[in-house]
């Protein structure tokens, strides 16, 4: 069981398997054909999940088939209690979770609400009183509504801590433990964490009962099909090198294309979209301030093509699910470096391979030491590749204009570029983990393998 060839290995009810097949999922990924079977079991998980893994239907599938026998057409809302409840950080993940979670359920009668604020809370006060057996929440939009007495958690069965190291960083520990408070004693817990701080290890000791711990990557660790770049850029350089970038480093040295921008701060993410919206890029920003439906219409068109560049705080970072999104940028590098591997996260996923761009300054070195420091990995800090450089300085034109003196240990642009780099430009190749470490050996063989220690 440890290795299934495929869906059908788990005993999973057929309108389960339908539903897989009907998403075209073939083969289970490696935290699906671990947690599938100890779910199914009724055991407790603590899931040591890298992004992008397909733990939602690690944790969904089973979680669907074990609510199957309380499936019901009923009108009644006494026939549809909630038995299952997720609680994940952020709307977007919430969003996301429970979209997925609709779709496994697709051919049964089990029905998926999901809550979140920041939103009216008068439409999913309805859909809760009409009763569904899957509570996708964030922590204090579901306290509101048990507050109103919306629902009730009475009846909860199985609950699932979503990215719950990001609920923690977040400061939802106290509205996560009166929730639990209200669920009955019996029931099945897991919780899933891309990185483990002491604080989850003492959260997993008070609220899982003999876990399976389940761990398919290395803790903290970054993604292994994402290849990270590193490149040295002056403060005031920086959105002309993010330019240059977007410009001329995607396949055969075009344009990127569908390319999310991390930044620290909100204002920050503003400017930013305006200025790369007047220089001609279909931009478009998310963050915490935007209403919800910005959000939404924002990512949407981000999926849909419609925008290319979709410039993001980290409230974003978390649950972001973009089908093989090719590529990150750090714009900033971020303050808490377990959110970079977050940020990275969102590319690379479910197999698919990944490049994540970091522009770093010298104010932001120590945050860099601090991502090598969780993460294992010794990156290879560079200049921008010339030819980008050239852009940044001279517009493409000419000789680069004369650097200015550069500070104590900022070479920036002046060491010599690398032609097999510039000749062939990265952006995702396939597959990447042979093809990487052929163009460019020494230093990107040295990150993937040191990734895998
Ligand atoms: P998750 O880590 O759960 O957010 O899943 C990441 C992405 O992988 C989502 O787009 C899922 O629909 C997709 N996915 C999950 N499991 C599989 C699978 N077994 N085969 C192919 N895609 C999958």
């Amino acid at each position: 069981m440890s290795d299934p060839k495929d869906f059908s290995h788990f005993g999973l009810d057929p309108a389960l398997l339908a539903a897989i097949a009907d998403l075209g999922y073939v083969k289970p990924t490696p935290i699906q054909a671990k947690a599938i079977p100890v779910a199914l079991a009724g055991r407790d998980v603590m899931g040591a999940a890298q992004t992008g893994t397909g733990k939602t239907a690690g944790f969904g599938l089973p979680l669907i088939q074990r609510l199957l026998p309380h499936a019901n057409t009923s009108a009644s809302p006494a026939r549809h209690p909630v038995r299952a409840l997720v609680l994940t950080p952020t709307r977007e993940l919430a969003e996301q979770v429970a979209d997925n979670l609709k779709k496994y359920a697709a051919r049964t009668t089990l029905r998926v609400a999901c809550v979140y604020g920041g939103v009216d809370m008068e439409p999913q006060t309805e859909v809760l009183r009409r009763g569904c057996e899957i509570v996708v929440a964030t922590p204090g939009r579901l306290l509101d509504h048990l507050q109103q007495r919306n629902t009730s958690l009475s009846q909860v069965q199985i609950v699932v801590l979503d990215e719950a190291d990001r609920m923690l960083d977040m400061g939802f520990l106290p509205d996560i433990s009166r929730i639990l408070k209200l669920l009955p004693s019996q029931r099945q817990s897991l919780m899933f964490s891309a990185t483990f701080s002491d604080d989850i290890r003492k959260l997993a000791a008070s609220f899982l009962r003999e876990p399976v711990v389940i761990e398919v990557a290395r803790r903290n660790a970054t993604a292994d099909l994402i290849r990270q770049e590193f490149f040295k850029v002056h403060e005031s350089e920086k959105t002309d090198a993010l330019l240059a970038l977007l410009r001329g480093y995607g396949r055969d040295g075009g344009p990127m294309k569908q390319v999310l921008v991390f930044v620290n701060a909100k204002v920050v993410c503003r400017r930013l979209t305006r200025q790369l919206q007047r220089a001609g890029v279909k931009a478009d920003a998310i963050h915490g301030d935007r209403l919800q439906e910005e959000r939404t219409r924002a990512l949407d068109a981000f999926k849909r093509g419609d925008i290319e560049v979709l410039v993001a705080t980290d409230v974003a970072a978390r649950g972001l699910d973009i089908v093989e999104l090719p590529a990150v940028i750090n714009y900033d590098v971020p303050f808490n470096p377990e959110d970079y591997v977050h940020r990275i996260g969102r590319t690379g996923r479910a197999g698919a391979t990944g490049l994540a761009i970091t522009l770093m300054t010298g104010a932001e070195e120590r945050a860099v030491a601090a991502i090598e420091k969780l993460t294992k990995l010794k990156f290879d800090i560079r200049p921008l590749p010339v030819l980008l450089a050239r852009r940044v300085r001279g517009r493409g034109e000419g000789p680069a204009r004369p650097a200015s003196p550069p500070a104590p240990g900022e070479e920036f642009f002046n060491k010599p570029y690398e032609p097999a780099l510039l000749a062939q430009p990265p952006s995702v190749p396939e597959p990447a983990a042979e093809a990487v470490p052929a163009r460019r050996p020494g230093k990107v063989a040295a990150l993937l393998g040191g990734g895998k220690h």
